[in-house]
């Protein structure tokens, strides 16, 4: 069907936006096709500490197998799911998927690992939000402290109140709160301090800053805003020894990266962990 775009009495027809709404509801529809057919997966990336070098924690990140192989980014997917809504379902999934896997780290031997998602704004906007992540935690028995919302600043700016509401909430029933992309978005320092936040997560755009001889003053104003906020700061993106020292030198307090670890299906996973910190 021609997609017409009416502007005053003038009606166009543009085939290439007409092929890419069809790519998209196509890409929507077989997103949805998978999910219900359990095929997305959660990887994991460890996140480390600077100081021990032990993991301290792991971000879980979606999946999507292309069927060849391969995967579809979720650069390109999540906006979709965003989009259409679906996001609300498969976050849920993402949620309770995390916590299953927390607590089989648990029973493993592995009770310090919190494990951190992320969330978008159609998940908050979901007024059983709050209780879809209580239900999760419940329903694989873990401390509330084992898991981590990650949330970007423009999910913050996007609904200022419910978002601050929400997150207060889980706050006060122990789960830890980080704010994911630090310095990408449009940030208001007001909100830094409204929100119920445990970790600053440095963009690994300004990590990626830091080459020798050059010194990097964003990932340095950040770890020492984030570090007089009394947030933990963690650098995201380190690809090289060179950037795991100096942000250890600024002050950052753990890193996640490719020089650590890639994301990793979760059996790879246990086999890492065992291999590195028995
Ligand atoms: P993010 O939350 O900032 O996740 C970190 C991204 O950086 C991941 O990309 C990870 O694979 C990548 N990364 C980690 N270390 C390095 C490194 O050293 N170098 C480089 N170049 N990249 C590194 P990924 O897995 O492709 O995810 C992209 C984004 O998609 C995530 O960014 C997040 O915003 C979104 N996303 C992923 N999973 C979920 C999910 O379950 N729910 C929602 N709402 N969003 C998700
Ligand atoms: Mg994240
Ligand atoms: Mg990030
Ligand atoms: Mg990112």
């Amino acid at each position: 069907r021609a997609k017409r775009h009416h502007t005053e009495n003038f009606a166009f027809y543009a085939p290439e936006i007409e092929e890419s709404t069809t790519t998209q509801l196509g890409m929507i529809r077989k997103l949805r096709s998978d999910f219900a057919d359990t095929k997305l997966q959660l990887w994991f990336q460890p996140q480390i500490d600077l100081r021990s070098g032990r993991v301290a924690g792991l971000e879980g990140l979606l999946r999507w197998p292309d069927g060849k192989g391969g995967y579809i980014p979720p650069s390109e997917f999540i906006p979709l799911a965003e989009y259409s809504g679906l996001i609300v379902d498969i976050g849920r999934w993402v949620l309770e998927e995390a916590c299953r896997r927390i607590s089989q780290l648990r029973e493993n031997g592995y009770e310090q690992l919190r494990v951190a998602v992320n969330i978008s704004i159609p998940q908050f906007r979901d007024r059983y939000f709050v209780e879809k992540v209580k239900t999760a935690l419940d329903r694989y028995n873990c401390p509330s402290g084992s898991l981590e919302l990650e949330i970007t600043e423009s999910v913050v700016m996007d609904e200022p109140q419910i978002v601050i509401d929400a997150l207060a909430a889980l706050k006060a029933h122990g789960v830890a709160i980080a704010i994911d992309d630090f310095g990408t978005g449009f940030s208001s320092m007001s909100y830094l301090q409204r929100l119920p936040l445990d970790r600053l997560k440095v963009d690994r755009s300004f990590v990626n800053d830091i080459v020798p001889g050059k010194n990097a003053v964003i990932a340095e104003t950040i770890v020492s805003l984030g570090n007089k906020l009394g947030l933990v700061t963690i650098a995201e993106g380190v690809e090289t020894q060179e950037q795991a020292r100096y942000m250890t030198e600024l002050g950052c307090d753990e890193a996640q990266g490719y020089l650590y670890a890639r994301p990793m299906p979760f059996d790879d996973l246990m086999q890492f962990l065992s291999g590195r910190q028995g």
